[in-house]
């Protein structure tokens, strides 16, 4: 992502704290700046080097893990299972909302989509099983269009 999309990400991330209510400290506030920015998942411990760039202070690794906890818990930050990294949500979607991330193996670009078919088709599948989802998120690897086409 390019600046400029990451300031709007970033943006768009404010402004569904500022709707939902939600305080952010100066800590979870960079942790999130940085990732907004970014634009593509990030490591935990490469945070902790943003972090110490940016600031010239180098965050304990457990002050890194609460921040991203709170913005994991207010779906203002995704988390890569199969990368174990994190990734900015701009989206402003309620956190059981149905996600799928395509995550390109070569050049790591991740995007998040979703789709009423798939919706229809997950709440159909849980309420078969009688299972109440807490986090529906679905990681699918392979190549993205610039990748595939070279
Ligand atoms: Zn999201
Ligand atoms: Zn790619």
């Amino acid at each position: 992502m390019d600046e400029r999309g990451g300031e709007r990400a970033f943006a768009a991330a404010l402004a569904a704290c500022r709707q939902e209510g939600i305080a952010l400290t100066p800590s979870r506030r960079r942790i999130l700046e940085i990732l907004a920015c970014e634009g593509r998942p990030l490591g935990a411990y490469d945070m902790i080097d943003r972090v110490a760039q940016a600031t010239g202070k180098r965050p304990a690794p457990i002050s890194i893990y609460r921040a991203l906890d709170f913005l994991l818990e207010n779906s203002l930050v995704h988390r890569l299972a199969s990368c174990n990294a994190y990734l900015a949500c701009g989206h402003g979607h309620a956190a059981q909302e149905p996600i799928v991330f395509l995550i390109c193996e070569v050049c790591g670009e991740v995007v998040e989509a979703t789709s009423e078919s798939m919706r229809g088709a997950l709440a159909d599948l849980a309420a078969q099983a009688k299972f109440q989802p807490r986090a529906q998120v679905m990681e699918v690897a392979g190549r993205c269009r610039t990748c595939a086409g070279a």
